[in-house]
């Protein structure tokens, strides 16, 4: 059983040594926060990176890390306390010349969990209160409350980009990357009624989608940019698309998928970065006035969009099963361990079994 009024969490406490676990009294919410008891934490890339790779956290350490949180709310705002509900991974200030003009997801005075604030590795979470995103019966029929943790980031960023990116039924949607967030793209793009085709190094992500229907797939492991190029130019011949006006998706984070990507962007394309690396590509930006191009970026999710995110999944079109596996978080210092060492294919989620 949970000690009745603790608060117990694993914290980084040191670049790239194990979490350590902490106990501590549970804090009472103040006006505009609730306490979330954790149902779910997703690690994210991220996660690996503030862990391992040096990224500044902007809490000092000691710190609790995660941002893709599940749970009940058990104290807070009346009509929150007793619901499931996703925190989302991007808590913008809703006030701000960018939140009130529709760009809160980059709101300068946005909060994100298990980097602003303690997050997600805990037994339990104080966050703002304003954007918790409630989780309806309907959402929890296929899936559990702790699955859906990974719609605060895996899927609601795809989410969002897919949205900006303007895609309509029947486009050709060229998904670049499909581990933890282009999965959730190409469902997403299904979702519109897009012909999509999903490209990755790895054959076993590709076969993956076939539990949610994404049959087109194509393996660029051994593949020049050129050859490549070519094959994706026959496979929206034969799926029926135009030859124009492609909506590439860029979600691998790797610099031969952002070359591939920025290759495929033809007449009246979009390219989408939604993946990110530090590593510099050399390009001809003037393909992008050649061809009429558009490339955009996009940042999280806006917090506002969480409901649609739920539906869909709620009504089956974005399933999220099939690519994630649980742990009890006390094997945290392990999971992290294999997950910079890509030991897993699926997005790991975080239970709490604290004593
Ligand atoms: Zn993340
Ligand atoms: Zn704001």
């Amino acid at each position: 059983m949970k000690a009745m009024n603790k608060l117990a969490t694993y914290q980084m406490t040191a670049l790239d040594q194990p979490f350590e676990l902490v106990t501590r009294d549970l804090p009472t919410p103040g006006t505009d926060e609730a306490l979330i008891e954790v149902a779910g934490c997703g690690i994210c890339h991220t996660d690996i990176s503030f862990w391992h790779h040096g990224v500044p956290v902007r809490h000092e350490l000691p710190l609790t890390l995660g941002h893709e949180i599940s749970g009940t709310v058990v104290a807070g705002p009346p009509d929150l306390v007793g619901q499931s509900v996703i925190v989302p991974a991007v808590l913008a200030c809703g006030d701000c010349a960018l939140c009130t003009t529709g760009r809160s997801n980059i709101c300068r005075r946005q909060k994100m969990p298990g980097n602003d604030f303690h997050g997600g590795f805990a037994s339990h979470v104080l966050a703002p209160a304003r954007y918790l995103a409630t989780v309806n019966a309907a959402a929890l029929k296929n899936h559990s409350l702790a699955e859906l943790a990974v719609i605060a980031d895996a899927v609601s960023t795809p989410y969002q980009v897919v949205q900006k990116s303007g895609l309509r039924a029947d486009d050709f949607a060229i998904i670049i990357g499909v581990g933890g967030i282009g999965t959730y793209a190409c469902q997403i793009a299904q979702s519109i009624g897009a012909k999509v085709l999903a490209l990755d190094i790895a054959e076993e992500r590709l076969e993956a989608l076939n539990q949610v229907g994404i049959t087109e797939t194509l393996n660029i492991a051994k593949l020049d940019i050129r050859t490549a190029k070519g094959q994706v130019k026959e496979r929206c011949k034969a799926l029926g698309a135009a030859p124009h006006s492609w909506q590439i998706y860029e979600t691998s984070g790797t610099k031969a998928g952002q070359e591939l990507a920025f290759a495929l962007l033809g007449y009246a394309a979009t390219l989408s970065i939604v993946g990110f690396t530090m590593d510099k590509l050399e390009l001809r930006l003037s393909n992008l006035m050649a061809f009429d191009g558009k490339v955009i970026g996009t940042w999280g999710c806006r917090p506002e969009l969480y409901p649609e995110v739920i539906q869909l999944v709620a009504e089956g079109k974005v399933q999220i099963k099939p690519f994630v596996e649980t742990f009890p978080m006390s094997r945290i210092n392990e999971v992290f361990a294999d997950t910079l060492h890509h030991k897993f294919t699926k997005r790991s989620i975080l239970l709490p079994d604290f004593n």
